[in-house]
This record gives structure tokens, C-alpha cells and sequence, in this order.
């Protein structure tokens, strides 16, 4: 009698951890571009900004120890510094940094197009020229273009000489002399870099229209430096007693990003913490393939991240076998960082946005 008891007892406490164990698992799916994301992020974070400011740091070091000096290099700016012919191995992000900085990004209006598909881009580039040069005015920085790159969405990638002259060109007056002049209605896309700030009050109004204004005045930054910040969960969907909650700010500057990544941000007299968001790729929690999520995936059964037997991975008992279904190794999870299928889909992710 107190056997069975017992044993109903902890068939019904088993039900109930596995039904929680559900729960669990549908909210992870439902909240995976959100939660998850930043939660991996928090763990697998590498910041290449953190690399690309040493580099940097050391690069100008360099550059002040070196005994002939050219002029200009003494405030060693980003392009200056990679160019620089000083026998040291400059990876790959800061090449990347630097030649975007040398970038403009033109997008056509949504619905539009900039050239006809078939332009050649020689033509674009003697039309790009020819409009930069009636643009010219006296605070026009010296150069002019280097390459065009055209872009799947009819956009194009102008990479100009010097890091001073794309800057103008980012900026007013220089992005007004240029849409004047050319007579094709162009959007100036800027090269953004996403920080995720944390534990901010939630009552904090950063939703006003002035908001980042206030901000770039406190902190002392360059006006228009922030260009978006938004919660990462909106303030709606959080439960009653959550008080504090992350947001995404964009900042149009490297530099800045940098600066913010190490020293923090002050807002309404609070300083903040924030970290880089890093893309990582999406993996369905359902099937454990890569690129999609579970909402979304074709697959009639589910397949365990654990052990790649046919259950959710919350209710896998095979606690010392793994099995992993990207790459088929049982070496690791299919959730598993050191997946070489994993590294695979983070460097093609790295490649498609540089500032990862
Ligand atoms: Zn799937
Ligand atoms: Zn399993
Ligand atoms: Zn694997």
C-alpha cells in the first residue's frame, strides 16, 4: 500500500518535471531570436572590437615609436594606421574596419532602382565621379572613388580613397551635395554597430524622440553619433515583476562602439554597461539543423540535441551519449559550440557582416 502510493507519488512528480520540462522547451522556441540569442552571446562572446582596439593601440604605438614619420600619421586614424608600411601582421577584422570606413552604402528608394541591372560597373563608377566632382566644394576632402561593388537589392558600395572623404560623405553637408547633384533618388545606408545595453530600468523612456539626443549630450558624443535604441523585449510582453531589461543601441562609429564597450554609457546619471551583439547562427531546437527555427521547420519528428534519437532534447534519460546530427559525430551535442559544423556557420555568418 505505501509502495504503490509511493510509486504514484513519483510517477505523478515525474509527469510534472516533464511537463515543466515542456514549457520550458516551447518558451525556449518561442523566445529563440530573442533570449537565446543574447544568452549565447553572453557565453560565447569574442569581442573582435576588443582585438581591433588592441590592434590599434599597438599598431599606434608602433607607428609613434617609428623614427621617420610622415605628416598625418600622428593622429593615426583607421586607415592610417592599417596602411601604414610597418612590419606587423594586421588581421583580418581590422582590414575589414578599415575598409569600411572608406565606404559609402547607396540604397535605392524601397520599390526603385539606382542603375538598370545590366549597367556595367565602369559606368556607374564614371557616373559616381562625375557627380562627386560637381559635389566638390571647399571643404570637400581630397580623392576620389576607388571601386563599386553592386549589391543584390539594386544597392551600391562606393569605396572612396581616403577614410576623410567617405566621412564627408556620410555626414551633411556632403551627403546633400552628392543626392543634389546626382539625379537619381538615392538612401545613404551608414555601417552600424549594434551594442546591447543592460539592465536598464524599464520605466526609463528611451522610446522619447529626444532620448538619444539627451544621451549623446551627456556622454558627450558627437551629435547623430546613436542612431537607434529600442528594447530587446518589448516592455509589454514582460511580467510584472521584472524591473530591469536590455536594449539595442545602433552607433554609427567604431571608435565610439569601442569607447562604450569599455567604459559604458551614462544614462539620466547612471552609467550602463554594454556588450557587443554578436550574430550567432540559429539552430531549431526541433530538428537541431542550422538557419532556421522550430517555428518555422518542415520536420515531422523531433530530433534530440543530445542524442539525436527521435524525443525533444528535454526529455533525453541518455545522459553519457552524444550524438550529434549536423556533423554526425559522437564526440559532441548537437548544441555543442565545438561543433565543426557550428564554427562552420559562424565564420559564413562572420563573412556576411564583417563587424561580427
Ligand atoms: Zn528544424
Ligand atoms: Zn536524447
Ligand atoms: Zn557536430
Amino acid at each position: 500500500m505505501l509502495h504503490t502510493s509511493t510509486c504514484r507519488e513519483r510517477t505523478k512528480k515525474e509527469d510534472n518535471i516533464k511537463t515543466a520540462a515542456d514549457h520550458i522547451e516551447d518558451a525556449a522556441d518561442a523566445l529563440y531570436d530573442s533570449v537565446e540569442t543574447y544568452q549565447k552571446a553572453l557565453q560565447i562572446l569574442t569581442p573582435s572590437l576588443d582585438a581591433t582596439q588592441e590592434k590599434i593601440d599597438q599598431l599606434s604605438t608602433q607607428i609613434s615609436k617609428a623614427p621617420v614619420q610622415t605628416p598625418g600619421t600622428a593622429h593615426s586614424s583607421y586607415s592610417s594606421v592599417v596602411t601604414a608600411h610597418i612590419p606587423l601582421q594586421v588581421d583580418r577584422a581590422l582590414g575589414h574596419a578599415a575598409l569600411q570606413a572608406r565606404q559609402i552604402l547607396l540604397d535605392p528608394l524601397p520599390g526603385g532602382t539606382l542603375f538598370p541591372s545590366k549597367t556595367l560597373k565602369h559606368d556607374i563608377a564614371t557616373k559616381i565621379k562625375t557627380t562627386l566632382k560637381a559635389a566638390r566644394d571647399d571643404t570637400t576632402p581630397e580623392g576620389t572613388i576607388c571601386s563599386i561593388t553592386t549589391l543584390h537589392n539594386g544597392g551600391i558600395i562606393v569605396e572612396l580613397e581616403t577614410e576623410l572623404l567617405a566621412k564627408w560623405l556620410n555626414n551633411q553637408p556632403g551627403k546633400s551635395a552628392l543626392e543634389s547633384h546626382l539625379d537619381i533618388p538615392v538612401l545613404f545606408h551608414q555601417h552600424q554597430y549594434p551594442l546591447v545595453l543592460e539592465y536598464l530600468p524599464i520605466q526609463m523612456q528611451i522610446e522619447q524622440e529626444d532620448f538619444l539626443q539627451q544621451i549623446e549630450q551627456e556622454n558627450q558624443l558627437e551629435t547623430s553619433a546613436l542612431t537607434s535604441i529600442r528594447w530587446i523585449k518589448p516592455p509589454t510582453k514582460c511580467s510584472a515583476e521584472q524591473w530591469k531589461a536590455f536594449a539595442l543601441l545602433h552607433i554609427t562609429d567604431v571608435q565610439i562602439a569601442n569607447d562604450i564597450i569599455h567604459e559604458g554609457l551614462c544614462l539620466e546619471s547612471e552609467r550602463f554597461s554594454a556588450r557587443k551583439d554578436r550574430r550567432e547562427p540559429m539552430r531549431c531546437t526541433k530538428c537541431q539543423k542550422f538557419n532556421h527555427i522550430a517555428k518555422n521547420c518542415t520536420s515531422s519528428q523531433d530530433t534530440c540535441g543530445t542524442c539525436r534519437n527521435q524525443h525533444r532534447t528535454s526529455a533525453c534519460n541518455s545522459y553519457h551519449t552524444t550524438h550529434c546530427t549536423n556533423c554526425r559525430s559522437q564526440q559532441h551535442t548537437s548544441w555543442s559550440c565545438s561543433c565543426p559544423k557550428f564554427i562552420k556557420c559562424c565564420k559564413e555568418l562572420d563573412d556576411k557582416y564583417p563587424e561580427n
